[in-house]
């Protein structure tokens, strides 16, 4: 941890690598002997389309997108992509299932209705038992004339995540992964899209990456913005309208470190030790009591609460005094809600359990 840095356990837009922070702070003035830095320069560049095309490179490279798939950059982040699906996707069939294990699924839900009224259908929902866990394969309700099924595959308010892939037949399964990207492997090719903001793990806030079968776009609603048309925008490299620059090539960085630390096997090691630590804990002992069930927990965004909003609020205000930030759950949940994506060390996991064990014992 550098000097005068603390641990940030925000949720998004959240923590980034150190070594890109301080790439990135060594480019700013002058990036790739350009003699500007990249947020002043045109996007019609020679540097600014290398820049743009790297990132696609880097990221088909570490997820291993196959070649049959598009890859987007779009702005409006992740629930501007909510609006866009039923446009680019359910033009005909008007029908699309949406598994709501969480907020961000239920407005994704939401903004589907908008487009395809009550052919947009909540096809499974754990909203019963406040989304402590993720619907099984039992209870979801699939139509098999749907154009899509929707699942947010890491719920970053609730702290759970699915973990299995439910099993859609010939429907193509559409996940955002707004908040578990590139925290390990995944095999982009059992998804007929995936796509998420890019705010939780890749790069600061500024747009949502897609990743989609060719196969399925090219049949849009006639409404559908020119900007959020998944195939004018494949079309022409996400660049029908000046895109969001600084965001992508910081994006590129943070892939490019990614790549260099070893990949997606890598990030994943480092991701289950962290999470391990703090999980094993919770479960040694009784002070604090983890809000999902153990089946479905989140490798990036782990919820606790002690029990009594008291003491949480204690908990919270006397991390802040030891350095960290952002412990606060969200207040669909309350309690405490650690984020440790990617970029959070080892040792901030370490610093989080022993201040965690040191309050507990004081309470
Ligand atoms: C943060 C988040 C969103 C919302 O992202 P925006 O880019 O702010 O629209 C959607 N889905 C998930 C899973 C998220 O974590």
């Amino acid at each position: 941890m550098l000097e005068g840095r603390i641990y940030n356990f925000s949720a998004g837009p959240s923590i980034l690598p150190e070594p890109v922070l301080l790439r990135v702070q060594k480019e700013l003035l002058n990036c790739e002997g350009s003699g500007m830095s990249v947020m002043e320069m045109s996007h019609r560049s020679k540097v600014f389309d290398k820049i743009i095309n790297d990132c696609q490179a880097n990221l088909r490279k570490l997820l291993g997108i196959p070649d049959n798939y598009k890859v987007l950059f779009l702005q409006g982040g992740a629930s501007g992509i909510f609006a866009a699906l039923p446009m680019n996707l359910a033009a005909k069939s008007k029908k699309a299932d949406y598994l709501v294990s969480g907020n961000f699924s239920n407005q994704a839900l939401k903004e589907a209705k908008k487009y395809l009224g009550d052919g947009a259908q909540c096809a499974g929902s754990t909203e019963d038992i406040n989304y402590t866990r993720v619907p099984t394969q039992d209870e979801l309700k699939l139509d098999p004339d749907a154009a899509y099924v929707h699942m947010c595959y890491n719920n970053t308010i609730f702290g759970t995540k699915w973990h299995y892939d439910p099993e859609t037949g010939n429907v193509p399964l559409i996940a955002d992964m707004s908040s578990c990207i590139l925290s390990e492997p995944i095999d982009v090719s059992r998804y007929g899209a995936i796509y998420g903001g890019v705010q939780k793990n890749m790069a600061p806030a500024g747009f949502a990456f897609v990743a989609i079968r060719e196969d399925l776009i090219g049949d849009e609603m006639d409404i559908t913005p020119k900007i959020w048309s998944f195939e004018k925008q494949a079309d022409k490299n996400s660049m029908i309208n000046t895109p969001p620059c600084w965001s992508i090539y910081v994006c590129n960085c943070v892939l490019e470190y990614l790549l260099e630390i070893g990949g997606l096997e890598e990030m994943k090691k480092r991701n289950e030790k962290k999470a391990a630590l703090l999980y094993d804990y919770l479960d040694s002992q009784d002070f604090y009591k983890p809000a999902a069930e153990k089946i479905d927990r989140s490798m990036m965004n782990v919820t606790f609460r002690t029990g009594d909003d008291e003491l949480d609020k204690a908990f919270v205000a006397g991390s802040a005094d030891k350095g960290f930030s952002n412990l606060k759950g969200h207040r669909l949940v309350g309690g405490m809600r650690a984020s440790i994506y990617n970029a959070m060390p080892y040792e901030g996991v370490e610093a989080l359990v022993d201040y965690m064990k040191e309050f507990a014992k004081a309470h």
